[in-house]
């Protein structure tokens, strides 16, 4: 031993191999030489018989320092890269953050304007706001992107497990693209079994990967059809889904590479259709994270089809829908006119305006809280129809306010709309919200919400888009 005393001769596995008559390994142990340095080894011992008798041990020692430290350097190394790898992830989501909250400015407003087309704007002026529309979307979509992109790498990504009806998903994300088919002489069909029975996965990344895969279909697809095919077992549960086109295929030589970020099919793709390489890089690892699979059949000039085969997934976590809470309406709104008060909880001044604005267009009578606390007082005292709630206030944070609201004796029944660039990362916590909206939300969809939850005399009817 380093210090001269001697190494206890029980705990030696060449003594054990010697008295025990068996052959002993160890894998790494520290020997020092008299020197006092020391070096790492591995050694075999095995017991040597003369006539039965046991006449010796003969021990193999091999060096592994050399092989030690190269771990190490490994070890040192990968600890370096997980560290960065988080500092990269954590970059993106406050960056994230930072951007889409202007963005959402830039395209709620855009759309503010494009729909006062009877004011003062040339066709001109219409057509540009509409390109700072669509370019803030196409950024919107890209950051989006690269933020699914660092959560998935960085081990990040939570699921929402529910039993999912894969026909009406089907069904709802054909409707998404139905404008888009008719303008380039494209048939939109499903091809479902009759009796399907649901598919416990998560639904909100399952239509994710959905829109990416007929996106795609339809971008590439001149004429013919685009079509969601769905296979089930004997049991009527789902196998597979698939998404078939009949358009321009893929080179056989490149349909690896398509999975791979930041890559497409060939170099003018982009050129001549627009996108980045990401959505099927991230469709796979969305699949893969549900416990599915995703795979590409092609025939270059014939059409490609896209496969998810679907693996075995637990249910989770189930969130309530609408129709399961009771609509209330609250006495103080109805106060001699028939518009409703409806309370805006947001502390970013661009978002409450905006918000404010599409909300004043559905003939709601909106009041404002900046804080949870400024929240819990005007709600209690206007006793809103419905509370519109940001999650990313300071101090008490939107999860905690919808927690608070839901155990109030007299505001646990009101509805509360989320609206936020975060809900797809708290939807675990938003049991009890009547819906979550991410931002930017549209006038259509604050009018829907508002529709669904309001009796229909505090609604003022859609004026024309
Ligand atoms: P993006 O569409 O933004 O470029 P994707 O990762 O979704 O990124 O797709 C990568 C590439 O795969 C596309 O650029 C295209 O070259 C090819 N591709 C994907 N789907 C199809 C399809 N249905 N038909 C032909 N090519 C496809």
């Amino acid at each position: 031993r380093p210090d001269g005393s001697e190494y206890p001769i029980a705990e030696c596995p060449i003594h054990r191999s010697a008295k025990d008559r068996i052959a002993c390994e160890v894998e790494d142990e520290v020997m020092w030489r008299k020197d006092g340095t020391s070096l790492r080894v591995a050694y075999a011992a095995s017991p040597v018989h003369d006539d039965g008798q046991l006449s010796g041990v003969v021990v193999n020692f091999r060096d592994i320092t050399a092989r030690r430290l190269a771990e190490l350097e490994l070890i040192m190394a990968r600890d370096v890269a997980e560290e960065a790898s988080r500092a990269k992830s954590e970059f993106l989501a406050r960056m994230s953050h930072e951007l889409r909250t202007p963005l959402n400015s830039i395209i709620g407003f855009a759309n503010v304007l494009i729909r006062k087309r009877g004011g003062s704007f040339t066709p001109d002026d219409l057509t540009y706001l509409g390109r700072i529309s669509s370019s803030g979307m196409h950024l919107l979509g890209l950051i989006n992107d690269i933020l699914d992109l660092s959560k998935i790498e960085a081990g990040r990504m939570t699921l929402e497990m529910s039993a999912v009806s894969l026909d009406a998903l089907a069904r709802e994300t054909l409707d998404q693209f139905e404008t888009q088919a008719k303008e380039r002489r494209v048939v939109l069909r499903t091809d479902v079994p009759a009796a399907l029975s649901s598919l416990d996965t998560d639904a909100v990344r399952m239509k994710q990967v959905l829109i990416n895969l007929v996106g795609n279909a339809l971008k590439f697809t001149e004429r013919g059809e685009v079509v969601i095919a769905i296979v089930s077992d004997a049991t009527g549960r789902p196998v597979r889904l698939s998404v078939r086109d009949t358009g321009i295929g893929i080179p056989a030589d490149r349909i690896a590479a398509i999975f791979t970020v930041f890559e497409q099919a060939d170099s003018t793709t982009s050129r001549r259709f627009g996108g980045t390489g990401l959505g099927l890089a991230i469709s796979r690892s969305l699949c893969e994270v549900m416990g599915h699979t995703l795979e590409v059949e092609s025939i270059e000039g014939v059409g490609t089809t896209m496969t998810i085969c679907f693996g075995h997934s637990a249910i989770a976590w189930v969130r309530r829908t609408p129709s399961s809470v009771p609509v209330t309406q609250p006495h103080s709104s109805l106060d001699g006119s028939d518009a409703a008060t409806v309370l805006v909880v947001e502390d970013e001044p661009d978002a409450r305006l905006l918000l404010g604005h599409l909300l004043d267009e559905t003939g709601c009578r909106v009041i404002y809280a900046t804080t949870g606390v400024e929240a819990l007082h005007l709600a209690r005292m206007h006793l809103p129809a419905m509370i519109f709630l940001d999650l990313g206030l300071p101090a008490i944070s939107g999860v905690d306010l919808l927690r608070l609201f839901r155990s109030d004796e007299i505001l646990k029944d009101t509805p509360i709309v989320i609206v936020s660039v975060s809900a797809n990362d708290s939807r675990s916590l938003l049991d009890g919200a009547a819906a979550v909206l991410d931002k930017p939300v549209t006038r259509d969809q604050i009018r829907d919400v508002v529709r669904l939850w309001l009796p229909s005399h505090m609604v003022r009817q859609a004026a024309p888009t």
